[in-house]
């Protein structure tokens, strides 16, 4: 089997359209969605429809939560905050029916092979902790029992290992091989907002029958989804930052 991992799509239809193009012609055998599909962006509903079409495995992420009320405003910083209340605006009464019946985390298994899929952390997913650290990520590694975790929510891809000596690395940001005995956290980036310096739209394809994984940067068109946002009147930051991958 082949997996696309998809994850912080963000309202951001024009990165999605991009993505399930290169996706298509990776003849992929399912999709999985980490979350955030919602926020920031000025299409959610589109990338809703879109996602739902997938027929995939997704996760909420806290944004998602954010539209439906299911996470206090608070949570968020002024200009997230702002697209909150402006997404939780525009959603249909079925788009947050979707959103709301989301599991946090899901386990998935091909053969032999297992991982769980989780936004944030298998430990306590919502409360929204982010995994930043080899001190985090080492232990959150004893917070669930499978070879892989699959996580989103920080927008830069990173792929975390545990050795069998119990020693904990990073181990690339672009390509992975995934050796027996070892265990995995994959953060597999954003498809909508990357923040590690390419604006390119990010995701992972995984090959289970070869063990290998790879992040793929996919081109979209910035400045069409730059003017969606500014046209919204949605905080500007957000269409700015589209270009810089901050
Ligand atoms: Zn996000």
């Amino acid at each position: 089997m082949t997996y696309a991992i998809i994850s912080d799509i963000h309202g951001n239809y024009d990165a999605l359209s991009a993505v399930l193009g290169d996706i298509m012609r990776s003849r992929v055998d399912r999709v999985v969605c980490l979350g955030d599909i919602v926020g920031y962006g000025a299409e959610p509903g589109k990338c809703i429809a879109a996602v739902q079409g997938l027929d995939g495995w997704t996760v909420a992420g806290n944004h998602d939560h954010g539209a439906i009320g299911q996470l206090d405003p608070s949570y968020f910083n002024a200009n997230a905050r702002r697209a909150c209340e402006w997404t939780a605006a525009v959603l249909s009464a079925a788009d947050r029916r979707y959103l709301a019946a989301l599991p946090l985390q899901r386990r998935i298994e091909d053969g032999d092979r297992r991982c769980i899929a989780v936004h944030s952390t298998p430990l306590r997913p919502e409360d929204w902790h982010y995994i930043l650290s080899i001190d985090e990520a080492e232990y959150q590694f004893e917070q669930f029992g499978e070879p892989v975790c699959l996580v989103g929510h920080s927008h830069q891809p990173v792929f975390w290992q545990l050795s069998p000596a119990g020693e904990c690395s990073i181990v690339g940001r672009e390509y992975l091989r995934l050796e027996p005995g070892r265990r995995y956290i994959i953060n597999a980036g954003s498809v909508g907002q990357p923040r590690d310096g390419d604006p390119r739209a990010c995701y992972a394809l995984c090959d289970g029958d070869r063990r290998e994984l790879v992040i793929r940067r996919v081109e979209y068109d910035i400045g069409a989804a730059q003017k969606k946002i500014l046209k919204a009147g949605l905080p500007p930051r957000l269409a700015e930052r589209l270009a810089h991958g901050t």
